[in-house]
């Protein structure tokens, strides 16, 4: 990548592309904004999207596109069976992963419930560097349980450990020599490892966990979605690939797995997902899942638009440019973060910024969900929104208890190319407030709790009148700012 040097002041991040479409953005006053998320049961996924002035929830289907992608998008060829457009994607993924076969679908998630239906067995085990949500429900629903053989500094908040998603190789032979290979489906490594705060894994670690699974005879399955995070990450990290392009580091990679998957929403900023293979036998065994639950082969449930978008974004991702505007954009807001003493994930992944709530509302026990009611208070104070990655996010065990989440975050998602530096200035500064401010932020708890994924529908209420505090210090410190 080329570095670029300012000669006054600090470096920042400078972005590689020009904006030639914009959207209105819509900043309420705070009065209005504590209504909305008293209204939205102070879940920010209940929020509107026309209450939302940066939409830091997720990087998912809202990545800026390209010009390419979207000139890309007019000349798709649209047919149910033998579309032109497929075979264009179909031949990307084989150039760039050396996969010969492709199964489209219609997201990440469909991905993993192909996967988890075709391969794991009832009562198996699948080791992992990390869960994440969708994965772990669908191997539970078909029966498998899940192990995170993640390296100990994972967990480790604050940590200069460059490759904090790597799978812990002694812990995956040991699990192995426990319950003998038989007893496990796969073993699923995560690219951008998302729930511990999108941190990647090394080409090393997944070369020796591929030489692991060669022993026993285990699939090694990959969950690319993100990956572009990942590549720039290893460039930038792993000294025996700091001379490789982005092309050789993703062979590299891909050369160990038995099967890809990933998510369109994320990998290649389009729509969509899909499973890529080199094995005849996986294509054979999945592609009759795929006309079952997707759509036929050449499409899987997506549009011809949306696979003409990912094959032209799967090629965007070899461009160092493009994928280190997000790695970059976060690294300097985490910056920003520690400077202001904002308890904040290190090292910076990919994905987003990540806010340490056990640390910010460390006042709050975790069965108040600190990092929900973060995330509803940075709303409030700012009209960001965030997601909260913590206890609310877990499933209660079965006699009704709490399943305590090993971190409380509320992730600050950087859709690629989407914001600007001054807007992350913006988001950086209220946040700082109200870290200042902090033990003004009380608790919540539900009010309507469903059983299956309650964070994104569940309703809750504050524990006291805490947000209308937050609103009189804010209007006190503020004047008639909005
Ligand atoms: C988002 C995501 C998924 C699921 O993809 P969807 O397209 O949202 O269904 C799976 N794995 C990881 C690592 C993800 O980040």
């Amino acid at each position: 990548m080329t570095k670029i040097k300012f000669h006054y002041g600090d470096d920042v991040p400078l972005e590689m592309h020009k904006v030639r479409i914009v959207q209105k953005l819509n900043l309420l006053p705070i009065e209005e904004r504590a209504k909305a998320m008293d209204e939205a049961g102070y879940n920010t996924f209940l929020l509107q999207n026309r209450d939302v002035f940066m939409d830091m929830l997720t990087d998912s289907g809202v990545n800026a596109m390209s010009d390419n992608q979207q000139a890309a998008m007019m000349n798709a060829d649209d047919s149910y069976a033998g579309s032109a457009t497929f075979t264009r994607l179909e031949s990307k993924l084989e150039e760039l992963f050396g996969t010969e076969y492709f199964l489209p679908t219609h997201q990440g998630r469909a991905s993993e419930n192909i996967i988890s239906q075709a391969y794991v067995k009832k009562d198996t085990i699948i080791p992992m560097n990390y869960h994440f949500t969708t994965s772990k429900a669908h191997i539970t629903l078909n029966g498998g349980k899940i192990e995170e053989i993640y390296i100990d500094e994972a967990l480790h908040l604050t940590s200069d450990h460059p490759f904090k998603g790597n799978m812990d190789i002694d812990k995956l032979k040991n699990l192995i020599d426990k319950h003998g290979a038989d007893k496990i489906s796969y073993v699923r490594l995560e690219a951008g490892t998302n729930l511990i705060g999108g941190q990647p894994h090394s080409v090393e670690n997944i070369r020796e966990a591929k030489k692991v699974c060669d022993e026993h005879g285990l699939m090694l399955v990959y969950d690319a979605s993100l990956l572009a995070d990942n590549l720039h990450l290893i460039k930038q990290r792993e000294a025996a690939c700091a001379d490789m392009s982005i092309r050789e580091i993703t062979r590299e990679i891909t050369d160990q797995c038995d099967i890809i998957y990933f998510s369109a929403r994320k990998l290649g900023s389009a729509r969509g997902g899909g499973i890529s293979t080199k094995h005849k036998d996986v294509y054979m065994k999945l592609r009759e899942y795929i006309t079952l639950y997707e759509g036929f082969l050449t499409y899987g449930g997506m549009s011809v638009r949306e696979m003409e978008a990912l094959t032209v974004g799967l090629e965007e991702t070899m461009d160092e440019d493009v994928i280190s505007q997000g790695p970059n954009f976060i690294k300097h807001m985490t910056k920003q973060f520690q400077e202001k003493n904002v308890p904040v994930i290190t090292p910076p992944g990919g994905l987003g910024c990540h806010l340490n709530a056990m640390d910010f509302v460390d006042h709050l026990s975790q069965e108040e969900y600190p990092a929900g009611a973060l995330a509803a208070a940075i709303y409030i104070i700012s009209g960001v929104r965030g997601m909260e990655r913590g206890t609310m996010s877990e499933a209660r065990q079965e006699d009704g208890t709490e399943t305590l989440s090993h971190m409380e975050l509320v992730r600050l998602a950087m859709p690629r190319r989407v914001f600007t530096l001054s807007q992350t200035t913006y988001a950086v500064d209220r946040i700082a407030w109200l870290y200042e401010n902090r033990e003004l932020i009380g608790g919540l708890e539900f009010e309507e709790e469903p059983d299956v994924l309650r964070f994104f529908f569940g309703r809750l209420k504050a524990t006291s009148d805490w947000p209308e505090k937050l609103v009189a210090k804010f209007r006190e410190d503020f004047g008639d700012s909005l």
